[in-house]
C-alpha cells in the first residue's frame, strides 16, 4: 500500500460523513427519576425510559430483578425495588440492558426490534439490517467498548462516501476503510483512531 496520509484521510472523511448519523445513532434515555420510601427504592419514571428505549417495560423489569437480584413491580409508571439501589447502579443496569437488547450489534443503532425465530430471540436493526441472535453482555465491558489501534476486528460496511472510502460502525466508533463497497463484511485491523473516528485497512474478506 502507498503511503497514505491517515489525517488527510480522516479529515475527508469527517466531512464526507459529517452530517446526519450522530443524532440518529445515540439515543437519548432519560436518567432515573428515584425517590427512596424506607427501604424501597422507586423509580418514578421507569415507563417513560421503556417507551424511550421502546421495549416492554415487563422485559425491562425483569432483567431488572435478574441483575439486581431482587424482587421488583411494577407500579402504574413506577418501578418499586425492594431495596435501596442508588441511581448510579440503576443507570449502569440500563445501559447494560440496551447493550444487549436495544443497541444495534453492528451500528449501534437503537432502532431495532426483537424477533423471536424458532427458540431464539434476535435483535433486528432496521437502520443497517443486521440480524443477532440476543447476547448478553455482562458488567465488565471495558474491552468491549474500546478500540485499539494495530487490532484487528469484524466489521460491516454499511455506507461508502464520495471518494469511496466505505463506513462502518463498531462500538460508538465510525471505522473509515478505504477500498471497499457496501454490505461487505471484512477483517480489519485498526491503524489510527481520532476521537470517535478510526481508519482501518482490510486484513481479509470475510
Ligand atoms: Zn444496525
Amino acid at each position: 500500500m502507498s503511503d497514505f496520509k491517515y489525517e488527510d484521510l480522516l479529515k475527508k472523511a469527517e466531512s464526507a460523513f459529517s452530517k446526519g448519523d450522530k443524532n440518529k445513532m445515540r439515543l437519548q434515555v432519560p436518567d432515573p427519576d428515584v425517590i427512596y420510601e424506607g427501604r424501597v427504592t422507586i423509580v418514578r419514571n421507569f415507563i417513560d425510559i421503556a417507551d424511550m428505549i421502546n421495549r416492554d417495560p415487563k422485559h425491562v423489569a425483569k432483567f431488572l430483578m435478574k441483575e439486581l437480584g431482587i424482587g421488583v413491580t411494577i407500579d402504574s409508571k413506577r418501578l418499586l425495588i425492594n431495596r435501596k439501589v442508588s441511581i448510579d447502579q440503576i443507570k449502569d443496569k440500563i445501559s447494560q440492558y440496551m447493550d444487549s437488547f436495544v443497541k444495534c450489534y453492528e451500528c449501534q443503532s437503537p432502532d431495532t426490534e426483537i424477533q423471536r425465530v424458532g427458540r431464539v430471540d434476535l435483535l433486528v436493526c432496521k437502520a443497517c439490517g443486521a440480524q443477532h441472535p440476543i447476547r448478553l453482555t455482562r458488567e465488565s465491558k471495558s474491552s468491549e467498548s474500546s478500540l485499539e489501534e494495530g487490532k484487528d476486528y469484524t466489521v460491516t460496511v454499511t455506507e461508502v462516501g464520495k471518494s469511496g472510502e466505505g463506513k462502518a460502525m463498531f462500538r460508538g466508533f465510525r471505522i473509515i476503510i478505504p477500498g471497499v463497497k457496501i454490505g461487505q463484511t471484512l477483517h480489519v485491523r485498526i491503524k489510527k483512531i481520532m476521537h470517535d473516528t478510526a481508519i482501518a485497512e482490510v486484513i481479509k474478506e470475510k
